[in-house]
């Protein structure tokens, strides 16, 4: 017998059938001898209709105010989960975030969790009930107000619980069967991985991000708490997303195990940049005073000895009051001209495969120079090769790429 925490997002109980199947569903693995704590998103469409009535009153709602409202589609759902349950035989608890309590800090909107008390959920596991636990929200421990996690939080509740609870898995069942090499709507062959790890996961976040919630993803990995991301609509083993050494024992870590793109960023080099201490620091802080995040940053080596060239991206909707601020704020600066483009895309070979091996980025860039693509920039770390590419080439890039790297196999 395993303890599961088993979490169902906003499609999954869209409907009173599909929470009728998820009742099924929950049933069979009870029927198999598992104990389950289960986490529910409220019904699909929901927390937006409130956010939609919310702004209806007004477009500077108290967050503490939206946090007390945006907790009840979350609330609806234990509830009628329960009743589903309660009506094929099994018996079943349906739990607030406060009731638990799931105590968090006062960051309304944005929480993060501090602590969860078990006891209630232990006693009703141990009468062979299914624990129901409504996602996204907690308790804030200095002054008791209803707070939420962010959206898509109910990812994190359920790590969360698992973590506490100290679960054999954590599964995630949502609207699509897994984890995948890349996105199948621009690489049709693209596979679903049985495993990838932690890192990955988080390098593939751009990806990823419309699976889970990144931060669930960190506090899995934080807690070693082995996540499983799985169709509520179709049967299968999923995706487990698991710690380094659990993959190298069971299989060969392939080389690259998937490939991440996005397209919403700009880059912005500075040319000519005198080449003497402080100037790097001086750029950057700039952009990070003004709250702008930097993703690649790029300097190269001086060749005369007098000035840099200096490239680094930020997001696109940041690159214009980027631009404007290091204008006046280098004008001092002898700069020879600052550049910007934001018909860019950076596209990233993913893989802790790629510690142990060589001639991944020589590959990686000859894919792409048989097919005509020009590298703009490139970074690299332990597990990740990313190259920034012109926009129009980007779905190009990543099926040659995909190819190249035989990930369909
Ligand atoms: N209901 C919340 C949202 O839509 C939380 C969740 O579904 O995870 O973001
Ligand atoms: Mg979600």
């Amino acid at each position: 017998m395993s303890l599961l925490v088993q979490k169902f997002g906003g499609t999954s109980v869209g409907g009173v059938e599909r929470i009728t199947a998820v009742a099924n569903n929950i049933k069979k693995h009870k029927d198999d001898g598992h104990q389950l704590v289960v986490v529910v998103s409220a019904m699909s469409g929901e927390t937006n209709r409130l956010l939609g009535l919310a702004g209806d009153i007004s477009d500077n709602i108290p967050m503490t105010d939206q946090d007390v409202l945006l907790s009840t589609g979350e609330q609806v759902t234990i509830a009628l989960l329960s009743m589903a349950l309660k009506q094929i035989g099994i018996d079943a608890d349906p739990y607030c975030g406060w009731q638990i309590p799931i105590t968090t800090d006062s960051t309304h909107a944005k929480a993060r969790i501090l602590d969860i008390k078990t006891d209630q959920i232990q006693t009703a596991l141990e009468s062979n009930k299914v624990v129901i636990v409504a996602g996204f929200q907690g308790i804030c421990q200095e002054t008791n107000r209803i707070t939420t996690l962010g959206r898509g939080g109910s990812d994190t509740t359920a790590v969360a619980l698992a973590a506490a609870l100290k679960a054999d898995e954590c599964q995630i069942f949502t609207d699509v069967d897994g984890v995948y090499t890349t996105d199948p709507r621009v690489v049709s062959n693209a596979k679903r991985l049985d495993k990838i790890t932690f890192e990955e996961m988080l390098e593939m976040a751009s990806l990823g991000s419309k699976v889970l919630q990144i931060r669930s993803v960190e506090f899995a990995g934080k807690y070693q708490v082995p996540l499983r991301v799985l169709s509520s609509f179709s049967p299968g083993e999923g995706t487990l997303i698991c710690v380094d050494d659990d993959k190298e024992q069971s299989v060969e870590a392939p080389l690259v195990s998937g490939i991440a793109f996005v397209k919403d960023e700009a880059k912005i080099s500075l040319l000519g940049v005198p080449d003497k201490p402080g100037v790097a620091a001086t750029v950057l802080g700039i952009i990070s005073d003004a709250n702008i995040e930097v993703d690649m940053i790029v300097q190269n080596i001086s060749a005369d000895g007098e000035s840099n060239d200096f490239t680094f991206t930020v997001h696109r909707n940041d690159m214009a009051r980027a631009v404007n601020l290091l204008t006046e704020g280098l004008s001092d600066l002898s700069i020879r001209e600052i550049k910007s483009d934001d018909k860019i895309a950076k596209v990233s070979l993913v893989g802790v495969g790629m510690r142990s091996h060589a001639g991944i980025a020589s590959t990686m860039f000859k894919t792409l120079a048989d097919l005509s693509i020009n590298i703009q920039l490139i970074t690299t770390s332990e597990i990740k090769i990313s190259v920034l590419v012109d926009e129009k080439y980007m779905e190009l890039a990543v099926r040659g790429l995909h190819d190249a790297f035989e990930l369909d196999q």
